[in-house]
């Protein structure tokens, strides 16, 4: 992939010249992966801080090193403005990442060998939320042993009746859930999270609502509100259609303020990332300001980009639900070739996508490696400004690579030229430099 290197130097210069280019390519792309976002300059401005050299072990106020004046500042920030964001009593933004938010949850309901119920991952599920066999975060690092919800394919949503009969047999068999995990990354419609609390209840057992991929809606005050319905805990990713830096945060009672705190240190962190908490603290302070329009728009893009699409002859999967509810699609490509050819065929014309597996791939003999779908989100395009008549627009730019295979080397000079007009930011206090800005403090 690289020549070797001859010297220090020579590294350094090449790892930086790859930042640069690495910049340059996405200024002019379409980044539509659901799971990543592009952060406000003043959360870019945390990540630059110091506040990411510092330790501050231990909780605000009670740290067990000296010099964190200022950092206990801006997390008691994020404390306040998350509690309020997501209607929590209690709220920890210490978590490093979503994965970890999940463990920290696992560890504080459950114990090894305890049942977990989740969705599987062509239904939606996470990796995080999975058995020890695929080396999922439940099975093979909590050993939790794991089952998976009966899905309702039609609707793309979780089997409410016959969850209630598989928890029953799993009590005759002596095996009650401790955990019902809710929550996905194929998320396209809200999870039934009062039934499945319902049920939870009249077995003891907790559930954990992971919202990684909603959390910006679920502040925006659009989807769904899972504290407010009832869950133990809402673990999130802090950087998918909630836009701030890559960090984590759960979300829970008083009840459970002590374990949880536990958990996350010193159970999964020491230091915790400090520079993200700041961005964190931002990017709440943006959604409490901006996220009731950032969120409705970013879904009113998503359905119409589904629509565009749709109408284009690409099949985008659940038309007669309105194709979604949240940022996000799913799309079966599978008349053009596979996920994997799809996706790499976009990518050659700067349109970023993930492919994806579909509900009914494991049935069809397809893996992860070629599924036949591919998953797109618009929480990206829209915090850069784009509205509905732009999302007609490169609906038309995948169709050109996608349909009617065009030389993507075209497309892609169309896209440069599209992707002019939406360099800034928008829904944040302030965006003097650009949203892909290269800078250098060298
Ligand atoms: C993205 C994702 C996560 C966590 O990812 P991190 O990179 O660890 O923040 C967790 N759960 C779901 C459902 C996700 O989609």
């Amino acid at each position: 992939m690289v020549n070797s290197l001859s010297s220090g130097r020579d590294a350094y210069n090449r790892v930086l010249t790859s930042l640069e280019n690495h910049h340059e390519m996405v200024k002019k792309s379409l980044p539509l992966i659901a799971s990543e976002n592009v952060p406000s300059p003043a959360v870019r401005e945390a990540m630059a801080s110091d506040f990411g050299n510092r330790y501050a072990e231990g909780w605000v106020g009670e740290r067990v090193y000296a010099g964190c004046k200022h950092l206990d500042e801006v997390e008691a920030v994020a404390i306040e403005l998350g509690k309020k964001l997501f209607h929590a009593e209690f709220i920890d933004v210490r978590p490093v990442s979503g994965v970890f938010a999940n463990l920290a949850a696992y560890s504080v309901f459950a114990n090894p060998s305890d049942v977990l119920i989740s969705c599987t991952i062509p239904t939606g599920g996470h990796i995080s939320h999975s058995k020890k066999a695929l080396g999922g975060t439940a099975g093979a690092i909590r050993d939790l042993d794991v089952y998976n919800y009966p899905f309702d394919e039609e609707n793309f949503t979780i089997d409410v009746d016959k969850t209630a009969q598989l928890v029953r047999s799993l009590k005759d068999q002596g095996k009650p859930p401790k955990i019902f995990v809710l929550g996905a990354s194929v998320f396209l419609f809200p999870h039934p999270v009062k039934e499945i609390v319902e049920l939870a209840k009249t077995y003891d057992a907790k559930v954990v609502y992971d919202g990684a991929h909603v959390a910006g809606l679920i502040a925006g005050g659009i989807f769904q509100d899972p504290i407010g319905d009832g869950v133990d805990a809402f673990t999130m990713s802090t950087h998918k259609t909630l836009a701030g830096p890559q960090h984590g945060a759960i979300a829970s009672w008083l009840k459970y303020a002590e374990p949880i705190k536990r958990a996350v240190f010193p159970g999964l962190s020491s230091n915790h990332h400090l520079h993200a908490v700041a961005g964190v603290a931002i990017a709440f302070a943006e959604a409490l300001e901006f996220y009731p329009e950032y969120a409705r728009n970013i879904v009113i893009n998503s359905k119409a980009l589904a629509q565009a699409l749709y109408e284009r002859g690409i099949n985008v999967l659940y038309e007669k639900k309105g194709f979604t509810e949240s940022h996000m699609m799913i799309i079966d490509v599978t008349k053009y070739g596979n996920g994997f050819e799809i996706e790499k065929r976009l990518e050659d014309a700067n349109i970023i996508v993930n492919r994806n597996l579909l509900p009914y791939d494991k049935r069809m003999g397809r893996d992860y490696k070629a599924p036949g779908g591919i998953r797109i989100g618009t929480q990206e395009l829209t915090h850069l400004g784009m509205n509905k008549s732009h999302m007609v627009e490169v609906a038309e730019l995948m169709k050109k690579v996608i349909v009617d295979n065009e030389d993507p080397v075209k497309v892609k000079a169309e896209i440069a030229e599209l992707r002019k007009d939406f360099q800034k930011v928008k829904y944040c206090f302030s965006s003097v430099h650009d949203a892909y800005e290269y800078v250098k403090i060298r």
